[in-house]
C-alpha cells in the first residue's frame, strides 16, 4: 500500500471543487521552509488536524504562546474529510444493537454504558458543531435538522422494534447517564413511511436530530481562524508529507524527507487512514486501523424533487444509500458498506485500498440509477440533471469500531485521532476539544468516552474481533 507521495491523482470531489476561492488553502505554506522547531506539530489537515489545531489555538488553551506546526501531505482536506457525505449525523437507535453486539456476531462488543457513552457524545458533537458555526459566523452551509433512517425490509422492521425497546429500557436504567434518552421517534405506518420519505419500498422509519455543512469549507475554515490566532503561533505547510516519527532527546523528530526535519515536545497523528505507514514497529496499532473505499456523487435532481419538492430530511436507506440535500446544488449520496455488500459488491471493492484517483464503476451505474428507480416521482432526467459528478474518498476502519484516540501508550508526547469508520464527522469535533483539554490538564477528558482511550490491553483483545476480509482471502 503506498505511503506518500502517493504515486497517483485523486479524484476532484464536489465540495473540494467548490472551494476555490481566495479564502480557501489550497497550496498554502507550500513552498515555504520549515521551521526545525516546535512545540506541537499535528500530521493531517483533515477535520481532525485542522480542528485540533483549532482548538488548541483558542486563548486560554495549552496552545497559548506556543508554537503549533500542522503537516499535510497533499492539501487541506484532500482526505476523507473533503470527499465524504456531507452529513453531521449521529446514530440512531440501531446504532445501540450494533456497538453492543458481541465481537464474534460482527459488533463492538461494548458495555451498555460504553455504548450510550459514544451515542450521546455524537448527539452531543451536533450540539457542539452548531454552536461553533454560530460562533466563529463561519461560512460552511451549516443545516440542522433530521435525518430518516428508513427501513426497507420485514426484518430489519422487527429487529428495530427489539432495538428499540432494548435501547429505551437501558437507557431509563442507567445512572451514569441518569435516564437520558435520545430524542429519536419511530413512524411505524408503512403509508406514513412512504409519504415522508418519498421512498418507494420504505416500511418504517427513525427519524432524529442531524446536521449536514460543507466539509471542505468547514474544515478549511477552523484551520483558518488557527492560523489566525493571536494567542498562539500556527503554521500550515500543504505538500509536506511526514516519512516517520521517530524519538529525540527533547520530544519527537518529525521527518518531512527533503521539506527537513522538525523536532517537538508532542505529536499528534490526525492521519486516519494511513496512519499505519507511521507504526512501523508496533503491529498492534498499524494492524489496528484498516484503510477502505468510499464513493459519493451529487446527484442533480429534476424539478420534481427542487424547491418546494427539495427533501426536508438527511437520509440513510436499507439497501441504499446515505444522503443529504445541499443548499444548491442537489443531493450528495453514497452507499453504506452494508448495501455495497448486500447489493453489488465483495469486501474487495472496499478494504485494505487506499487509492482515491477512481471511481468504482459498479459503484457509479449504482450511483446513477438509485435515485430515479426508488424516489416516488423522480421522473425523467434530462440533460444536466442526475449524476454528473462522482469521486472516491479513503476512509479508516478501526478493527474494534471505535476511534483510537489519545496518547500512544509508552511513547510519551504522541497522540493519534483515527479510525472513526466512516463516521467520523459525528464526532470528531468534541474529539479534538477533549484532546485540547487533556493536553492541557495532563487527565483524559470525562466528557469523552473512556472506550476511545489507546490501551496496549485494548489493542490485543480487538484481535479477537471478526475481520472483514479474512486473512486467508486477503493473500
Ligand atoms: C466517500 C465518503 C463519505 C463519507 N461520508 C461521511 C458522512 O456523511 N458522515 C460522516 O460522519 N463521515 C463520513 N465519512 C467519513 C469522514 O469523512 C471521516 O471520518 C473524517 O473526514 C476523518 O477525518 P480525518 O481528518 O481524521 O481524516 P482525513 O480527512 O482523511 O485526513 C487525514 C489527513 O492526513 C494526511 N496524512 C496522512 N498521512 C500523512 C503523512 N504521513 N504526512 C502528512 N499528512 C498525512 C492525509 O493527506 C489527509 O489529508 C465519509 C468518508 C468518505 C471517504
Amino acid at each position: 500500500m503506498p505511503a506518500f507521495p502517493q504515486p497517483f491523482t485523486s479524484t476532484v470531489s464536489h465540495w473540494q471543487a467548490t472551494n476555490r476561492g481566495p479564502t480557501s488553502l489550497w497550496n498554502h505554506g507550500r513552498d515555504a521552509p520549515l521551521p526545525t522547531k516546535a512545540d506541537i506539530v499535528i500530521v493531517g489537515a483533515g477535520v481532525t488536524g485542522s480542528s485540533l489545531a483549532y482548538h488548541l489555538t483558542r486563548p486560554g488553551d495549552v496552545g497559548e504562546g506556543k508554537r503549533i506546526i500542522v503537516l499535510e501531505a497533499k492539501d487541506v482536506a484532500s482526505g476523507a474529510s473533503g470527499r465524504n457525505g456531507g452529513h453531521v449525523g449521529p446514530r440512531a437507535w440501531d446504532g445501540f444493537g450494533s456497538l453492543t453486539r458481541s465481537r464474534a456476531e460482527g459488533g463492538a462488543g461494548l458495555t451498555n454504558d460504553d455504548a450510550l457513552d459514544i451515542m450521546y457524545f455524537e448527539a452531543d458533537n451536533l450540539d457542539y458543531v452548531e454552536s461553533l458555526v454560530k460562533k466563529e459566523k463561519l461560512n460552511v452551509d451549516f443545516w440542522r435538522g433530521n435525518r430518516c433512517d428508513v427501513l426497507t425490509t420485514e426484518a430489519s422492521v422487527q429487529a428495530n422494534l427489539a432495538n428499540i425497546e432494548t435501547y429505551k429500557k437501558t437507557a431509563a436504567a442507567s445512572t451514569k447517564h441518569n435516564g437520558r434518552q435520545t430524542e429519536w421517534e419511530l413512524i411505524s405506518d408503512p403509508r406514513e413511511a412512504r409519504k415522508v420519505s418519498r421512498i418507494k419500498s420504505a416500511l418504517a422509519i427513525n427519524r432524529g436530530p442531524s446536521g449536514s455543512w460543507h466539509p471542505h469549507r468547514g474544515t478549511t475554515a477552523l484551520l483558518r481562524l488557527a492560523i489566525e490566532s493571536k494567542t498562539s503561533t500556527c503554521e500550515f505547510f500543504s505538500w509536506t508529507p511526514v516519512n516517520s516519527v521517530t524519538p529525540s532527546p527533547s520530544g519527537w523528530s518529525v521527518d518531512c524527507g527533503g521539506r527537513g526535519t522538525i523536532v517537538a515536545g508532542q505529536v499528534v497523528l490526525a492521519t486516519n487512514a494511513w496512519t499505519s505507514h507511521l507504526f512501523p514497529n508496533v503491529p498492534d496499532l498499524a494492524n489496528h486501523v484498516i484503510p477502505y473505499r468510499g464513493q459519493a456523487a451529487l446527484i442533480t435532481p429534476p424539478t420534481t424533487y427542487a424547491g418546494t419538492g427539495a427533501l426536508e430530511a438527511t437520509m440513510g436507506i436499507e439497501r441504499g444509500p446515505y444522503l443529504i440535500q445541499t443548499p444548491h446544488s442537489g443531493l450528495v449520496i453514497g452507499p453504506y458498506n452494508a448495501t455495497v455488500l448486500s447489493e453489488f459488491g465483495t469486501p474487495k471493492d472496499l478494504f485494505y485500498i487506499e487509492d482515491d484517483s477512481v471511481v468504482t464503476p459498479k459503484f457509479h451505474d449504482w450511483l446513477s440509477t438509485y435515485c430515479k428507480d426508488n424516489f416516488e416521482g423522480w421522473g425523467k432526467e434530462v440533460k444536466g440533471e442526475g449524476n454528473n459528478h462522482d469521486w472516491s474518498g479513503i476512509m479508516a476502519h478501526s478493527i474494534d469500531w471505535v476511534p483510537l484516540v489519545g496518547p500512544v501508550p509508552d511513547m510519551p508526547g504522541l497522540w493519534v485521532s483515527a479510525g472513526y469508520n466512516g463516521h467520523g464527522m459525528a464526532k470528531i469535533i468534541t474529539i479534538t476539544r477533549s484532546i485540547a483539554q487533556h493536553m492541557k490538564t495532563g487527565k483524559w477528558d470525562p466528557r469523552m468516552p473512556q472506550c476511545f482511550a489507546i490501551t496496549k490491553e485494548r489493542l490485543r483483545a480487538a484481535k479477537q474481533c471478526k475481520p472483514v476480509i479474512p486473512l486467508q482471502s486477503r493473500l
